[in-house]
């Protein structure tokens, strides 16, 4: 965490969209709130920005400059709208030739932000497949510009950079390696990371690991958060990094596919989605039918009916039915999950997280017996694990000697939850 930071956490940043401001009017003692870029220009004439940026402690905006090396933009008013947004896409090669195009081109990107007066400061960006990919160069490139022009101008907030990378990479060791000796001389106050097509319930335990790594390595002195993910966003800020990012219970993935034309591709068009229903103590959200099924009074589960049935405000008359008392439901649940990570030492968080991990397998077992709903739990195992690695292993840089066999601690796991349900 960067000493001065301003958004220490551990929290979890709402990303709000078109659909949202009620939420933003609603939910505004907020430490901080994303809104993209296109959102927020698209509404500026009415009152969403005004409402999310008065709702919290620093507000942030998503220039998605990733999707101006795509053509999918071309399609879309929204971000054909914003001030920098290029007339054809950008090629990164052409760009890094022309240094005056880049300089100008960041310079737009951090005066739209701050016209919008913003209290962090995102560096332009693009996504990276994989190491090989000329945009993870322009990115360094894009950072340091935005760096020398925050000192020109003369502005004194957080500025932090945005790691937009492919999946693949974190898959290997000596990969993540490369992109923490790529950004960790960069003298931001911290990173926003995004890994695309990172489904946290189906990626492996490599994969977890790598992020895991990933925001370890860089989290010695900077901000870190790590954007569009699901519950392993938690798990990471027990482990320490500041905060996660989400939508308003969106189970959302960031995919390179959405960036390319004739994509339809927002959160707020997957309706079917909001109606999950949220469970913390699984941490997870809830197909509708299970839900009715699970908390139905005859054939449902007396233990989740007895002690898991949600108090908050919402729910006190009943689960809620429409999308927006999801939601509410929702964001009242994810801030009373964070205020007691955040109330906890930084020590005791790692256990704390195991621990509700260890509950969520364990109620997925009992509501399988009592309700024959199941819950996928798969995931929980590799997070156990990638917890358990983290705890046991040495902070040295020396990643691959460091860190203990992940399917070991996984087949142990797996053991411990297979003898706990036959006693
Ligand atoms: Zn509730």
């Amino acid at each position: 965490m960067h000493p001065n930071s301003l958004i220490p956490g551990p929290t979890y940043i709402t990303k709000f969209l078109h659909v949202d401001q009620k939420f933003a009017e609603e939910f505004n003692e907020l430490d901080a709130s994303l809104l993209p870029a296109h959102i927020a220009l698209w509404k500026v004439s009415k009152t969403l920005t005004s409402a999310v940026r008065e709702g919290c402690k620093a507000f942030i905006i998503d220039p998605v400059t990733h999707a101006f090396s795509y053509r999918g933009y071309l399609d879309k008013t929204t971000y054909k709208d914003l001030p920098y947004s290029p007339d054809q896409p950008i090629s990164t090669s052409v760009l890094l030739s022309k240094p005056n195009d880049l300089k100008d081109f960041t310079r737009n990107v951090l005066e739209f932000q701050l016209n919008m007066d913003v209290g962090v400061l995102i560096a332009p960006y693009f996504y990276a497949r994989d190491l090989d990919d000329s945009r993870l160069v322009a990115n360094i490139r894009l950072i340091s510009e935005a760096l020398k022009l925050r000192e020109a101008m003369d502005v004194d907030i957080p500025l932090y950079g945005h790691i937009c990378i492919g999946s693949i990479v974190m898959q290997s060791p000596t990969q993540v390696d490369e992109i923490v000796n790529l950004y960790s001389d960069l003298k931001v106050e911290g990173f926003m990371i995004t890994v695309e097509n990172f489904d946290d319930r189906s990626v492996s335990s490599e994969a977890l690991m790598g992020l895991a790594q990933l925001a370890r390595r860089l989290q010695e002195d900077r901000d870190i958060f790590i954007c569009s993910i699901a519950a392993f966003g938690q798990v990471l800020t027990a482990l320490g990094v500041n905060g996660f990012s989400a939508g308003i219970g969106w189970l959302e993935t960031f995919r390179e596919v959405t960036l390319q034309p004739g994509r339809k591709t927002f959160a707020a068009d997957r309706v079917p989605r909001a109606q999950y229903y949220y469970i913390p103590e699984l941490l997870s959200y809830v197909h509708p039918d299970d839900v009715n099924t699970i908390f139905d009074e005859d054939t449902g589960s007396e233990t989740m009916q007895e002690e898991y049935r949600c108090v908050c405000e919402v729910c006190t008359s009943g689960i809620p039915k429409s999308i927006e008392d999801k939601k509410r439901h929702f964001m009242l649940c994810r801030h009373k999950e964070m205020a007691q990570l955040r109330s906890l030492n930084p020590d005791k968080r790692p256990q704390h997280i195991r621990e509700r991990l260890g509950l969520a397998l364990e109620l997925s077992n009992i509501i399988e017996e009592e309700a024959l709903v199941r819950i996928p739990t798969e995931h929980f195992v590799r997070w156990i694990a990638i917890i358990d690695a983290l705890s046991s292993s040495r902070n040295t840089s020396d990643v691959e000697d460091s860190i203990p066999d992940i399917n070991e601690i996984i087949h142990q796991i797996r053991q411990d939850n297979g003898d706990k349900n036959n006693t």
